[in-house]
């Protein structure tokens, strides 16, 4: 133990120091008699030096002990006691040196030994206390009074520095499992990547940087349900690690990499503009491209990639500027997916657009803003009226009329598919009662072709309404066919047997071949518009459609050309060999009343014929 005694007397320091050999003396005596019971005569000097004995310490003067104090402290060997006498003359007195004493260690036991001291005691405690750090000792004083006074201190001294000690441990194990729950509450659990919390909380950092020179990326992995249904989920983890693990590799070292979500993952690309972000959406793209081998298993999927290029200018919050990059990824996305977009303000007017239209689409059917509209489908020879195509029309009160080639793609990304096409098939079977011996044609989306109880909902619609299956015919595309081949082969199977009819829609557009169509059972193709607009100019198309209606013929299936707009073109198509023609030279869509008319009339026109032919 250290031990400082401050006192101006050369006498009182000798008596400090006999009685702290005297009280070590004793001390060591007790421990070796001990020592001897126990491990006979050799005692260590291990367990000796681990008493604690007086390390005494001496000053004349107050300044001179506060010095003492200081650079004991400053070598990390602190006093624990400090005697210090009241009156010590000429430099500064007890109080005064004990106060400086306190300032400079606030643990160390001062003992102010005076016979005057206690007229100042409150005065001494306020200044140099705490009550528990500071004793006053009478003068004069017995050898006694001083050792167990030192050994009290010295104990508590030692045992504080113990406690000192174990909660310094505990505050360094706290840390520890903070530093755990941390790292678990800010990571993800599958690939150890940081989460989308702690990619929200960088994200806020470089955005309050000022500088803002850096690019923003949300990356989607293209359909990868489809890889979860078909090879299982641990295969699907598996591949969400690998894919981590390629991208940490490949991108930039300063690129922060975060897990957002199932398949998402959010990138924030440090000192980046908008042409190396572009490079580094490629490479991305790239990497993700490649197979990747889960047990044996090549596996191949691709990403849509959303970016954000913050400019200098940009003091948009965190949260708006992932608003943007999502905006861009569902671009990429609706586009065609495998590829990346990068978001602009038009952008940003598409999507708020969609919204509206998700939005609005069933008060828009409720209100009678969207309708089925009928467009004629005539046959060959005579021209005449044999069926309409249902197609829907919005006219919005705020937007105008809004084409349904844009707003079914969006509602087909929703659920509300399955609303809106369960209501134009009623509506279209019901209409249809109004024209006999005429049919009607409903498109499909390909989600709702997917429908269970598909075929019981038809025959229970056409059954209420009176309406006998085979005048009611459905457009089919070919990506409803090819998503599923064989459930689509199964489907149209039953739906044919039934009476029900069955056309294939844009013919030429997609990747069906004259082949493929023998496969499914097919009332009907409907050549696409933008192949019917090279007939009569690009000989290859003439020979395609010739060859296809050859075809049709020896199959029993009809054919329609779309989008006839003139007579050189009914012509040329009529020669080829179409069964049907549809467009605006026929008609455009029109209200189920006047489709109704349009019936009437020509029935009528019919009845008159006939009866002028009678009489
Ligand atoms: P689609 O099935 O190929 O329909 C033919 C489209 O060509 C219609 O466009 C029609 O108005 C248009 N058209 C017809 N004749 C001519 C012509 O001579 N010249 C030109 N330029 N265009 C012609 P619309 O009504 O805008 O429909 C676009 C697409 O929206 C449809 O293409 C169809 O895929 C989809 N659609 C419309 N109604 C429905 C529906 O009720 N359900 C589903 N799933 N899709 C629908
Ligand atoms: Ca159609
Ligand atoms: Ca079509």
């Amino acid at each position: 133990m250290n031990i400082l005694i401050i006192d101006d007397e050369q006498s009182l320091h000798e008596a400090y120091g006999h009685i702290f050999a005297k009280s070590d003396n004793q001390k060591m005596k007790l421990v070796q008699s001990l020592e001897e019971d126990l491990f006979g005569e050799n005692v260590s000097d291990d367990v000796i030096s681990l008493l604690p004995r007086a390390n005494l310490s001496y000053a004349f003067q107050g300044e001179e002990g506060v010095a003492l104090v200081k650079q004991a402290k400053d070598n990390g060997q602190p006093f624990q006691i400090v005697f210090v006498d009241y009156r010590m003359p000429p430099g500064i007195d007890g109080k005064e040196t004990a106060m400086r004493i306190r300032k400079i260690d606030p643990d160390v036991n001062i003992v102010i030994v005076s016979a005057y001291a206690d007229k100042h005691i409150g005065e001494i405690l306020s200044e140099a206390g705490p009550a528990h750090k500071l004793f006053f000792v009478p003068k004069p004083f017995s050898s006694e009074e001083i050792s167990q006074l030192a050994n009290a201190l010295v104990s508590r001294w030692e045992y504080d520095a113990l406690q000192i000690k174990a909660l310094q441990q505990k505050v360094l194990e706290l840390a520890e499992s903070e530093a755990r729950a941390t790292q678990i509450a800010n990571h993800d659990f599958l690939t150890g990547a940081p989460n989308r919390m702690y990619f929200m909380r960088e994200l806020s950092i470089r955005s309050q940087e000022n500088t803002n020179n850096f690019s923003l990326a949300i990356l989607d992995v293209d359909k990868f349900k489809l890889v979860n249904d078909a090879f299982g989920h641990i295969t699907g983890d598996d591949l969400i690690k690998k894919i981590y693990n390629e991208i940490t590799t490949q991108m930039p070292p300063n690129t922060f990499i975060a897990r957002l979500g199932s398949d998402e993952f959010g990138l924030i690309f440090h000192d980046c503009g908008e042409e190396k972000a572009r490079q580094n959406c490629e490479k991305l793209l790239s990497i993700i491209k490649r197979p990747i081998k889960i047990l044996d298993k090549d596996i191949q999927v691709s990403a849509s990639i959303g970016l954000f290029v913050c400019k200098s200018c940009c003091d948009l919050e965190p949260i708006e500027k992932m608003r943007m990059a999502d905006t861009a990824l569902n671009f990429a996305k609706n586009n065609g997916r495998n590829q990346y977009a990068i978001f602009d303000e038009k952008l940003d007017e598409s999507t708020k657009f969609r919204r509206m239209v998700i939005s609005s689409v069933e008060s828009a059917i409720k209100s009678g803003e969207i309708a089925n509209f009928y467009q004629p489908i005539v046959d060959r020879d005579e021209l005449e009226i044999v069926g309409f195509e249902a197609l829907l029309r919005w006219n919005s009160k705020e937007f105008g009329p809004i084409s349904p080639g844009i707003f079914i793609p969006i509602i087909e990304d929703s659920e509300l598919i399955y609303d809106i096409g369960d209501w134009v098939i009623k509506n279209a079977i019901n209409d249809c009662k109004n024209w006999p011996n005429h049919y009607v044609s409903i498109n499909f989306s390909p989600k709702q072709f997917r429908r269970p109880n598909f075929v019981e909902f038809l025959c229970e619609e056409a059954n209420s309404a009176g309406v006998s299956f085979d005048r009611i015919q459905i457009e089919v595309t070919e990506t409803a066919i090819f998503d599923n081949i064989e459930n689509a082969q199964k489907l149209l199977r039953k739906l044919h047997d039934l009476g029900f009819k069955i056309a294939l829609d844009d013919f030429g557009t997609g990747y069906s071949s004259l082949v493929s169509v023998k496969n499914f059972d097919l009332d009907c193709i409907k050549i696409d518009k933008s192949f019917v607009d090279k007939i009569g100019i690009e000989k290859h198309s003439d020979a395609i459609v010739h060859s296809l209606t050859n075809l049709a013929k020896r199959l029993g299936i009809n054919i329609v050309a779309e989008g006839v707009e003139n007579e050189m073109q009914c012509q040329a198509l009529r020669l080829l060999g179409c069964s049907h023609l549809q467009g605006y030279l026929f008609g455009p869509a029109i209200s189920a009343h006047d489709a109704s008319l349009m019936v009437l009339d020509k029935m009528n026109e019919i009845a008159t014929a006939t009866n002028a032919k009678a009489s």
